[in-house]
């Protein structure tokens, strides 16, 4: 019965972690980013979680922390090899800021 339990709290983890905000960071940067920020620049994708268990502070100019209550699309944008860019953008365009032509 204890086993059923575990299992049970495991997926109730799991199905918490799959809905977790993702943030962008860089392995050397101090702060977290949305994809739409100028500043997140080579960032890599993580969990919002991920993020400040590094030690990572959000970033005072896009508001990371704020991102969640903003309705996200995902970015219409194509990379270089054809394939849908997997940013998430909250910017009308729907378009990340890398596909964001000015
Ligand atoms: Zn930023
Ligand atoms: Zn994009």
């Amino acid at each position: 019965m204890k086993k059923i339990l575990l299992l049970l709290s495991f997926g109730f983890f799991f199905a918490l972690a799959a809905k977790a905000q993702t943030v962008y960071s860089s392995d050397q940067g101090e702060k977290y980013h949305t994809a739409d920020c100028r500043m997140s620049g080579d960032a890599k994708d993580m969990t919002l979680a991920s993020a400040k268990k590094a030690g990572k502070k959000a970033c005072d100019i896009c508001k990371p922390d704020e991102l969640g209550k903003a309705k996200l699309n995902r970015c219409e944008g194509k990379t270089k090899d054809g394939t849908r860019c997997k940013r998430m953008t909250g910017n009308k365009t729907k378009k990340c800021f890398q596909h964001t032509t000015t």
